[in-house]
């Protein structure tokens, strides 16, 4: 749908998500683990979640690639913004979460996300959309605030530090529920 309105059309989202399902569980080729909603209480939640998203004014970049260095000493960092957008003079970054909530309530991650985004295009203002995946599915701007600059670099070297040295760190996530390791997990911390 970003793409969509990047290009000036407009989409029958519901239509298309229906369509991409299917390829991607003719493509999954595998047993899926649909968790706690069976297959068709997922496709209507995700159609009435699209249903009711209207891309944001000004979008200028979508899925942007993006490359940074925070220091000479760590690799360098590549990723994809979600979402590149103006204002006027305004720059705003973007990225697109769902969540079981109107807006999240642990931001670290996603002000993490958005300080490293901030640094291969800086801009003025940083938000994430949050998708609801509620009865009634809610779309929420919320503004987020960046980690400073010195808090990411941090974090960054110290998780590649543990890489480096085989540390094992969970990231925790929707995955967890279906993981067959989730009770040595928990016990570990
Ligand atoms: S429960 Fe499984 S998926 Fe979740 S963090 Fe632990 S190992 Fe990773």
């Amino acid at each position: 749908m970003n793409e969509a309105a990047l290009h000036g059309e407009r989409i029958d989202a519901p239509a298309h998500f229906l369509t991409a399902w299917k390829r991607a569980v003719a493509d999954a080729n595998a047993p899926i683990h649909f968790g706690k909603d069976d297959g068709d209480d997922l496709i209507a939640k995700g159609r009435s979640l699209v249903g009711i998203y209207t891309p944001p004014p000004g979008i200028i970049g979508v899925e942007q690639p993006f490359e940074v260095e925070l220091a000479p000493d760590l690799p360098i960092v590549q990723g994809r913004i979600d979402l590149v957008r103006a204002e006027g003079e305004t720059l705003i970054l973007a990225d697109i979460k769902t969540a079981a909530a109107r807006t999240l309530t642990d931001t670290h991650a996603v002000e993490a996300q958005l300080a490293l985004y901030d640094l291969a295009y800086p801009a003025s203002r940083h938000e994430v959309i949050v998708a609801a995946k509620l009865k009634n599915p809610v779309i929420t701007v919320q503004p987020i605030t960046p980690w400073p600059i010195a808090t990411l670099v941090r974090h960054y070297r110290e998780v590649h530090h543990g890489m480096a040295s085989g540390v094992r760190y969970g990231v925790r996530g929707w995955q967890c529920e279906g993981c067959s390791f989730a009770s040595r997990c928990r016990k570990e911390g």
